[in-house]
């Protein structure tokens, strides 16, 4: 008789709320491609007191890795070993990989960013870079673009959340030789000249506000900015409509969803999963 293994390779996600979280989707899809038949995606709804017993759990059972959702991301750096030098500027950890017991911390939010850009052809390198809003998406694309060797980026957040703009400009300022200023966003915000990508990066557009959209001044764009959204659900968010309508290169968030997925999945397995196989399932599960 043939010699069997059946010992599941675990990994997944903690967050809460849990059950709208897609990732599942496309790992799945992923481990299906790749013929990884003993490897589980779980999604797994921790509330924030559990989350110290949540990670004794993940290395009780040997789980491989797992990704950190609401409310969890900042949270979770105390109970890991080593944490990337990029996740320690952004503030927050996604995905935790578990080498036998040690466990390190990653950020594969801006580095997801970042391969969705450069597969669009575009460089940040020496570029002027406009970003809206400075929450986590905000922060993680920030400190990835400056570290790329962006010339200047603007953040534009509304006066409500004015410390969490002067907070993300002063990590940049000091950690980075990026140059960056920060704007309160009043009314409709008019886009600079001499913008060469403009990111929403709030969550302006996100299911089921689908037809709001940034409150900016679309005439101001230029013809030669590239627009990026984070927004993944809807693929093609009333942002991206408006600016594909005015002819600007665009891309939608679901390209940086899942090239932080195809990411974690190359952290935990060593193999580079088949990024259109996860994209169509993606496209599908939302759909
Ligand atoms: P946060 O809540 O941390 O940040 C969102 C930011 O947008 C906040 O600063 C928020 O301000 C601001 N904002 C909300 N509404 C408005 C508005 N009407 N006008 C101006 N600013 C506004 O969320 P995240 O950064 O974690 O996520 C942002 C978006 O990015 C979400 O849609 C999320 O799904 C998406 N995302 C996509 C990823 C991908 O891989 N494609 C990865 C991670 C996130 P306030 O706090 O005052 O509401």
């Amino acid at each position: 008789m043939k010699e069997q293994n059946y010992l599941d390779n675990l990994v997944g996600v903690f967050g809460h709320p849990a059950s709208e979280n897609c990732g599942v989707v496309i790992q799945d899809a992923a481990f299906r491609d790749l013929g990884l038949t003993n490897w589980r995606f779980l999604t797994i709804d921790v509330v924030r007191e559990d989350l110290a017993d949540a990670i004794k759990g993940l290395k009780a059972m040997k789980m491989r890795g797992i990704n950190c959702t609401i409310p969890h991301k900042i949270e979770v750096m105390k109970y890991i070993d080593k944490i990337a030098p990029s996740a320690r500027l952004i503030g927050a950890v996604n995905t935790i990989i578990n080498d036998n017991g040690v466990l390190t911390g990653e950020n594969t939010d801006g580095q997801g960013f970042m391969i969705a850009l450069s597969d669009a052809g575009v460089s940040p390198e020496g570029k002027h870079i406009v970003i809206l809003g400075a929450g986590g998406a905000a922060r993680a694309i920030s400190v990835e673009l400056a570290l790329a060797g962006a010339r200047h980026l603007t953040i534009v957040n509304i006066p409500q959340d004015m410390a969490l703009g002067e907070g993300l400009v002063k990590i940049l300022k000091e950690n980075t030789q990026v140059s960056v200023d920060y704007v309160p966003w009043e009314g409709k915000y008019k886009i600079p000249a001499g913008t060469d990508i403009l990111v929403n990066a709030t969550s302006v557009g996100l299911y089921p506000h689908v037809d709001d959209k940034p409150n900016i001044d679309y005439d101001s764009i230029e013809k030669t900015t590239y627009v990026q959204d984070v927004v993944f659900n809807p693929a093609v968010t009333a942002f991206i409509r408006e600016a594909g309508n005015r002819g600007l290169k665009c891309q939608s968030g679901q390209a940086m969803l899942v090239n932080q997925a195809a990411l974690n999945i190359t952290m935990w397995t060593g193999l580079k999963p088949d990024k259109e196989v996860m994209r169509a399932a993606l496209e599908q599960a939302l759909s």
